[in-house]
């Protein structure tokens, strides 16, 4: 196969290593991720019961583990502090091979940025920041209750490149109610001028709950129509492009050398280790995710067990559809051995199939190029949909229908 994924990637002692920082000060209008926004002072504690997960995690691997990436990701890390990281780091390097580390994220909200902070982050090897911008205009930051504006985020991006920061990644979302097609050509012309290594550009999704969702339900806020949505996906696909970043993912874009590399761990189906309350691991074909409550979290950590809330062992057909449906979310696309092997049936079968269940829409949506099935930029923006008419299509075919 040569969809990235392959099965003695599946146990190397190579590590891709997750730690979900669980705080934020405010939860903002549209976020269902886990983080408390309570309570703030429990983070010490919260470091102390994660030394001591990644102990227990570690020391339960049959082998002394090398590190291939660091992501501290939430939540909002920059509340972490610059002692508590440096905690993060020596227990890291105390337990696992440090020295092939290829790369260090930590997401950063851009308010409550310290020098301290950012010179810890320096000593401590992180070499890549992914900042959550969202928007360059107020009225949208507002829109979406975030806690810093504009000028915080010029603020934090002059910060970090003077401090010698070359990899930055930059979040926006586009589909905020109120935005037009202007108002998102000028977030990312900003963004632009940072002259950025990446960029993760999201569509607003209206997850159940949050205040956004209900804003929408009771018809107070002027929501963005599908139509717009698909054109500031498109508007941005082709201005990245001309500005040299490769497309490699729905919602990924970087310049040449730089797509994140812990990301790709999760796209190409390579094990990693998660830290942190909520936060998943996947190993050895086991699926284990952690309980989602800070307090719970620490007291598991305080009676010496890991805090696992389940897992799941992940089945042959169930790994394929995975593979199927990550694979789908980047440009290298499936390679259609995979989906042979799925449905059972010969390459011409499986692509006349192909092409009669999405009829006039088979060029839009989807292209083979070397073996490799991809989703067309349009394919990407119509995933979900896309991507039940494959799962439907390969239940047919296996049941010989
Ligand atoms: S800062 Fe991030 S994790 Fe925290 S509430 Fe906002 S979107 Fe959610």
């Amino acid at each position: 196969m040569n969809s990235g994924y392959n099965i003695a990637n599946l146990n190397p002692k190579s590590i891709a290593a997750y730690i979900h920082f669980p705080f934020c000060q405010r939860k903002c209008a549209y976020c269902d991720f886990y983080s408390e926004d309570h309570h703030l002072e429990r983070i010490d504690s919260w470091v102390a019961a994660l030394e001591k997960e990644i102990q227990l995690r570690l020391a339960k691997l049959n082998f002394y583990p090398k590190l291939s990436t660091i992501y501290i990701g939430g939540g909002s890390p920059n509340l972490l502090g610059a002692a508590n990281l440096k905690r993060i780091v020596r227990v890291f390097q105390a337990h696992a091979d440090w020295s092939s580390l290829d790369e260090f994220t930590i997401e950063f909200n851009p308010n409550y940025v310290t020098e301290e902070l950012v010179s810890a982050m320096l000593e401590s090897g992180v070499n890549r920041i992914s900042l959550g911008c969202q928007s360059f205009q107020n009225a949208e930051l507002a829109m979406l209750g975030r806690l810093h504006s504009t000028t915080e985020i010029e603020t934090t991006l002059q910060l970090l490149l003077h401090a010698g920061f070359a990899n930055l990644s930059i979040d926006l979302i586009y589909g905020i109610p109120g935005q037009t097609l202007q108002t998102w050509a000028h977030s990312l012309q900003r963004a632009l001028d940072y002259r950025v290594t990446h960029l993760s550009l999201y569509n607003l999704i209206y997850e159940k709950g949050t205040q956004l969702s209900k804003a929408r339900a009771a018809e107070r806020i002027p929501v963005v129509t599908e139509e717009v949505e698909w054109q500031m996906f498109a508007f941005a696909h082709e201005k990245l492009a001309d500005c040299g970043y490769e497309h490699y993912e729905i919602s990924n874009w970087g310049k040449p050398g730089y797509a994140s590399y812990h990301n790709q761990a999760y796209w190409q189906y390579r094990p990693y280790l998660g830290f942190g309350p909520a936060a998943h691991s996947f190993y050895n074909m086991r699926r284990s995710w952690n309980v989602r409550s800070v307090d719970q979290y620490i007291q598991r950590l305080q009676r010496k067990g890991l805090p696992i809330a389940g897992h799941e062992v992940i089945t042959p057909p169930k790994r394929d559809l995975e593979i199927l449906m990550l694979g789908l979310r980047t440009r290298n696309g499936v390679s259609c051995s995979l989906l042979q092997e799925m449905t059972g049936v010969e390459y011409a079968v499986l692509v006349k199939a192909l092409e009669q269940k999405f009829a006039e829409k088979t060029n839009e949506l989807w292209y083979i190029a070397e073996d490799n099935l991809s989703l067309t930029t349009l394919g990407w923006f119509l995933y979900n949909s896309v991507l039940d008419i494959f799962i439907d299509l390969i239940g047919e075919l296996k049941n010989g229908h």
